[in-house]
């Protein structure tokens, strides 16, 4: 069994500080919690910006700024950014451009689906464009399934060329119009995937830590943050995107399981060794 992979995804595209005032909104936030987190155990950063009234977007310059400050901050977490723009409510061209900022790993959102009350429009056309523009700058998709259909959109990108070896599967369930989360859901999602393909999952709200303790022992990998989930138990919020890898990092070990280093979560991805940007 691979070490863990943990992700965080630190402040996503709809919670906000209403919810919870532990939330990071702006670059400086974001990369500080980042760069917590990592510090925790979190070998990858998911990131999504917010402008000043902390509503979601794909602004290039915000996404530039979360990355400089991480990197000046000397940590070599892997950043995954974000190109679903809220759910689809930015533009196609504005998220394709987040690839152009060359990240190790972008968020590919492999079909569409209701998101809870709108339509995550990903169409054929747009995810052969995204996939054709990420390999082109040498980013990987971290592929986000909802469902099952969502696996077989991805897999023939990846046999047309489209997608390099090995893809990387983000289960992403509990979502109100996509999979529950369940582990029926998730074992026959998992046995959906090609031998030997890595996985990852995460789950919104109560969901989350259920199915980051059964990517633990089974051999997947784990997402947690506030993007997903911003309590830390039944009615206590979480105070820190650090303090939910710290409890997984615990239950890792606990298992057994040891956890993935930055780098070595590049090679078990198949991602070039050294830091990017
Ligand atoms: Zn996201």
């Amino acid at each position: 069994m691979d070490k863990l992979i943990i992700s965080v995804a630190v402040t996503g595209s709809w919670p906000t500080r209403e919810k919870t005032p532990y939330l990071p909104i702006t670059p400086e936030e974001i990369a500080q919690s980042a760069i917590e987190a990592w510090r925790e155990g979190a070998a990858a950063a998911h990131i999504h910006v917010r402008d000043k009234n902390g509503k979601v977007n794909c602004d290039r310059s915000l996404y530039a700024r979360v990355v400089e400050l991480v990197r000046a901050a000397g940590s070599d977490v892997i950043l995954n950014l974000s190109t679903s723009g809220g759910a689809g409510a930015a533009s196609e061209e504005d998220r394709l451009e987040v690839v152009s900022l060359r990240p190790e790993l972008a968020s590919f959102d492999a079909g569409t689906m209701n998101f809870n009350d709108r339509i995550f429009c990903n169409s054929p056309a747009f995810l052969e464009r995204l996939a054709r523009r990420m390999l082109a700058e040498g980013v990987k998709p971290e592929i986000e399934c909802f469902d099952a259909g969502m696996i077989y959109n991805a897999l023939r990108l990846a046999e047309k060329g489209l997608i390099e070896p090995p893809p990387f599967f983000q289960f992403v369930l509990g979502v109100k119009g996509g999979a529950p989360a369940t582990a029926k859901q998730l074992m026959h999602l998992v046995e959906c995937l090609p031998p030997n393909t890595p996985w990852s999952v995460c789950a919104v709200g109560p969901g989350q830590l259920p199915m980051n303790v059964l990517a633990i022992v089974l051999g997947g990998h784990a997402r947690t943050g506030m993007e997903d989930n911003i309590y830390y138990s039944k009615g206590v919020l979480a105070e820190s995107n650090a303090q939910l890898v710290a409890r997984l990092v615990r239950f890792a070990r606990e298992f057994g399981r040891d956890i993935a280093s930055p780098l070595e979560t590049r090679k078990i991805l198949g991602l070039p060794a050294e830091t990017r940007p």
